[in-house]
């Protein structure tokens, strides 16, 4: 299993993000030189002649693929032809160029999105394809199924050692924190936190507040990554979560929580509530070695000390 040396040539695709962003520290933590990055404007990872350029003249050895145009529910139902044209170019142009180019390693990063709406819970990796998907993501989760595709087809074709992890929810710092763009974790700690401080009674929360998520923290995603990336090499999606889930109105309650917000929550049922749930099933993960270990109030306080102390970065890089 090629292991990640401390000169190696990494590529970090999307290290803005807030999944890249999370790898790229922690391969600076671990004593990494030789990082390999840019920005979306340096390189459009749509365009297919610039991606082939890139890969010839940096020849990275390892590549993390956590570049994607994401968003939450009401971005991702407003945009779906975006999320699904930028999506699939990214993937196909990194993957296929990760080839032609002679990459030791890729890892691929989707979403627990890519299973059926109502699939058996917790989601099994087996259950990718056996029923339909959830409308409000439907296009986004397209174009990462595709991405699983295309890194086991160059497996199959090939041989090229690219594998795929699926994380659920995240969250953390360097998240998007823009009410309409964003997920619901970073969305109701940034409503609450505005409400304290204004003093207002009431936040509103989309939907019904019964559907379940499960959020995990992102810097143990980064470990999660360099984990794969060195143990495993393997087709086929890989979950990576917690195992545990709880509903909207309960987080909502977690958040006003840390945050010390005591209003109400005004739940706005013109506002949809995406797929009731989608809890991963680890025991993959778990069996190969790996599991999450920062809590969900840990995860939660560090990210509100970290939103709090970059409030102007957090409101304004989006
Ligand atoms: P999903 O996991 O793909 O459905 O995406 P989201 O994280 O955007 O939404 C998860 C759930 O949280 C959905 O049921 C939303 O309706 C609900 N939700 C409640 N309040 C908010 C909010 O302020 N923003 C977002 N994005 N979702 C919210």
């Amino acid at each position: 299993m090629p292991v990640l040396q401390p000169d190696s040539r990494i590529y970090v695709a999307g290290h803005r993000g807030l999944v890249g962003g999370a790898i790229l520290s922690r391969l600076q933590a671990a004593g990494h030189t030789n990082l390999i990055t840019r920005t979306s404007r340096e390189l459009d990872l749509r365009d297919q002649a610039a991606v082939r350029d890139f890969f010839a003249a940096e020849r990275p050895q390892f590549v993390f693929l956590a570049a994607a145009k994401v968003g939450g529910i009401l971005a991702n139902s407003t945009y779906p032809a975006q999320f699904l044209f930028d999506n699939l170019m990214i993937a196909a142009n990194v993957i296929n160029a990760a080839h032609e180019h002679g990459v030791t390693k890729l890892l691929n990063l989707g979403s627990s999105c890519i299973y059926p709406r109502l699939a058996p819970q917790p989601l099994k990796e087996e259950y990718l394809l056996t029923g339909p998907l959830e409308d409000t993501n439907r296009a986004y989760a397209v174009a990462k199924i595709a991405a699983i595709e295309l890194c086991d087809s160059y497996r199959t074709q090939y041989g090229a050692d690219f594998i795929s992890g699926m994380p659920t929810n995240l969250y953390g710092p360097g998240d998007n924190f823009d009410l309409k763009g964003s997920h619901v974790l970073p969305a109701l700690l940034r409503k609450m936190i505005d409400a304290k401080e204004a003093g207002a009674k009431t936040v509103e929360v989309w939907g019904s507040g019964t559907p379940l998520r499960e959020f995990l923290y992102v810097d143990d995603l980064a470990d999660a990554c360099l984990f794969l990336m060195e143990r495993v090499s393997e087709p086929g999606p890989i979950n990576i979560g917690t195992g545990e889930d709880l509903t909207i109105r309960d987080l909502a309650h977690l958040i006003a929580d840390v945050v010390g917000f005591q209003g109400d929550l005004a739940f706005d049922a013109s506002k949809p509530d995406g797929t009731p749930r989608k809890l991963m099933d680890v025991s993959r993960l778990a069996a190969l070695g790996w599991s999450a270990h920062t809590g969900l109030r840990e995860g939660l306080e560090k990210t509100y000390a970290w939103y709090l102390a970059h409030r102007e970065e957090a409101l304004t890089t989006r």
